[in-house]
């Protein structure tokens, strides 16, 4: 008799429909508990992350990063802040000081690698852009920049190229002091004022 009566619980639709219900109720807690220990593991990530990098008020683009990083090329880069730059056509990141012609013959420019690109926009205005593949981050334009420009060009060391040593080797001999650990939210330091 009463297996009788289990058996037709188990296939009265109503019980069906109350049990797949509480199945997709359960299913949905689950999904819930699953995000919310995803999001937890995030912000501890995110907290707990670290990354070398430098200080573009404090370098003086001695060099130092070019050679003293670990890889093969550098980790770090230039880079441009057009917030500051002025779209000089004589810029002192990009043509070396006391060229006699302005023209882009290699002995009159300033990267040795020729990752600077320029751009003629309206007179006498031009757009500069650096290609980080080819920059060895010799810091050579940022020096040319802070001492004839506005500073718009300055080195980062790029995250995604960075193996995040331990132990930073160029920060261990910058002498300027201008490496430091940095948590994620502040991985890049931008220059937005001259
Ligand atoms: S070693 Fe220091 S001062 Fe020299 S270029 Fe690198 S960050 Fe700048
Ligand atoms: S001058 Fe040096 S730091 Fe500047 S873009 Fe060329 S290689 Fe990079
Ligand atoms: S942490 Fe290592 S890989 Fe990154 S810039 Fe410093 S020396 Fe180079």
């Amino acid at each position: 008799m009463n297996m009788i009566a289990s058996k037709k619980n188990r296939t009265n639709p109503e019980n069906r429909r109350k049990f797949w219900k509480i199945f997709g109720q359960l299913l949905a807690l689950c999904a819930i508990l699953v995000l919310v220990v995803f999001s937890i593991q995030k912000i501890t990530v995110k907290e707990t992350a670290y990354f070398w990098q430098i200080d573009p008020e404090l370098c003086i683009a001695c060099g130092l990063c070019e050679t003293s990083c670990v890889l093969p090329v550098s980790a770090v880069k230039a880079v441009h802040a057009k917030e500051v730059c002025g779209f000089c056509d004589l810029c002192g990141g990009y043509y070396r000081a006391n060229v006699k012609e302005l023209n882009t013959a290699a002995e009159n420019l300033m990267c040795p690698t020729g990752a600077i690109q320029r751009r003629f926009i309206e007179e006498p205005y031009f757009e500069y852009t650096i290609n980080e593949d080819l920059c060895n981050g010799c810091g050579k334009c940022v020096k040319g920049c802070n001492a004839f420009g506005n500073g718009a060009m300055y080195l980062q060391i790029k995250q995604e190229l960075c193996k995040n040593c331990n132990e930073c080797q160029i920060a261990k001999i910058c002498p300027a002091g201008a490496i430091k650990r940095v948590p994620v939210s502040k991985a890049y330091e931008k220059k937005s004022e001259p």
